[in-house]
């Protein structure tokens, strides 16, 4: 059978997987400790945080039959939150999420679909690979010049695009194409209360701020009940302070937050920030992934796209379809 290496198991390696699973041996390596990329949860109990992917929308069909086993399941739910809209600090729409338009989230948290999708895969983890080399026909796996798997027919790279550049031999045809896709940063700031504060909304988009996003967690389906919230910075401010010192972007970011709802938040008990350096990208007019036939290599994910959790889907998922034609 064909032996395919799959590198990263966010949803877009996750999808792969299982799409290729039928036709091939398919093995995943993950350099993380579990699976799900930026399906990313964090637990401070009593406090959960999905410090990621906030929830996800669904267009296509072929996402909606992929993820109605899950919704089944209860691993995705529905999250109808009270959704606000602010410019700056003033509030400017105001609606409820309902099934009309649904918005999904993993339950108990983002990172159970991924972790749901990842336990009948054979994943490798805390394995992150650097280098690829083919002998004879065949690709090994390397991290710094220690070879971790070797004898693959072909490899996917399901990473984002600036670590795919680095992976990626230089012959790889579309190298160049995905050098010039350029992901932004984000801080996710975590905070858990024993007061809550007084917010009457769920989940709010904030323009004309240094902030983009304020959920409160824990009106999520399946959350612990102590009160959590998670404030994300936006991209542009990101990318300008990203090797500043932690403590001053959650100061920064607090005060910003305090401003645009209008309360205290300061009493917060439990306080932490994730740094994300790669972690969205707006609307792409390329391709939906990239495939090399000669030499038996091909990359995917979110950025071919969009940064969106459906985009993610939607590259693997392409790219998948096309290599079975090569497999069956
Ligand atoms: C803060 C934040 C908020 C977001 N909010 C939303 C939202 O509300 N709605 C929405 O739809 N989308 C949102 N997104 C985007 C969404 O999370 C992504 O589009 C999607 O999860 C990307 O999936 P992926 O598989 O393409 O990449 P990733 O999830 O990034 O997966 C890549 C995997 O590769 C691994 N990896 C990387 N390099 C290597 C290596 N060299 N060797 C081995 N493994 C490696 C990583 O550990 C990771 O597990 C958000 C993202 C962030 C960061």
């Amino acid at each position: 059978m064909t032996k395919i290496a799959i590198i990263g198991s966010g949803l877009a390696g996750l999808t792969v997987a299982h799409r290729l699973k039928p036709y091939a041996d398919v093995y995943l390596f993950d350099k993380a400790h579990r699976a799900g990329g930026r399906l990313a949860s964090r637990s401070a109990s009593p406090f959960q945080f999905d410090h990621g992917a906030q929830f996800f929308t669904v267009k296509t069909q072929r996402f909606t039959d992929f993820i109605q086993p899950f919704i089944e399941q209860k691993i995705i739910e529905r999250w109808d939150a009270h959704f606000v809209e602010f410019a700056g600090t003033e509030k400017c729409a105001e609606r409820h999420w309902n099934a009309e338009y649904p918005h999904y989230v993993g339950s108990p948290d983002m990172q159970a679909f991924a972790q749901a999708l990842a336990a009948p895969l054979n994943i490798q983890f805390n394995q992150p690979i650097t280098h690829l080399e083919q002998h004879c026909g065949k690709w090994c796996l390397f991290h710094h010049g220690i070879p971790i798997a070797n004898d693959f027919d072909w490899v996917i790279s399901c990473i984002p695009a600036k670590q795919a550049v680095d992976l990626l031999p230089d012959k790889f045809a579309d190298r160049h194409a995905i050098q010039q896709t350029k992901m932004l940063a984000c801080y996710a700031l975590m905070l858990g209360f024993d007061d809550p504060p007084t917010i009457d909304w769920q989940a709010a988009l904030v323009r004309e701020a240094i902030i983009s996003w304020i959920s409160v967690n824990s009106s999520k389906p399946g959350r612990s009940k102590a009160f959590s919230m998670v404030i994300q910075a936006n991209n542009a401010w990101a990318e300008l302070h990203l090797t500043e010192d932690d403590d001053h972007i959650k100061q920064l970011m607090l005060a910003e937050a305090e401003r645009i709802v209008c309360t205290s938040l300061r009493h917060a008990i439990h306080t932490d920030l994730k740094r994300w350096v790669y972690a969205n990208i707006p609307a792409q007019t390329g391709q939906q992934a990239y495939l090399d036939e000669t030499l038996q290599l091909a990359a995917c994910g979110d950025w071919c796209i969009q940064g969106r959790v459906e985009s993610a889907f939607s590259s693997a998922d392409s790219l998948a379809q096309h290599l079975i034609t090569h497999l069956v």
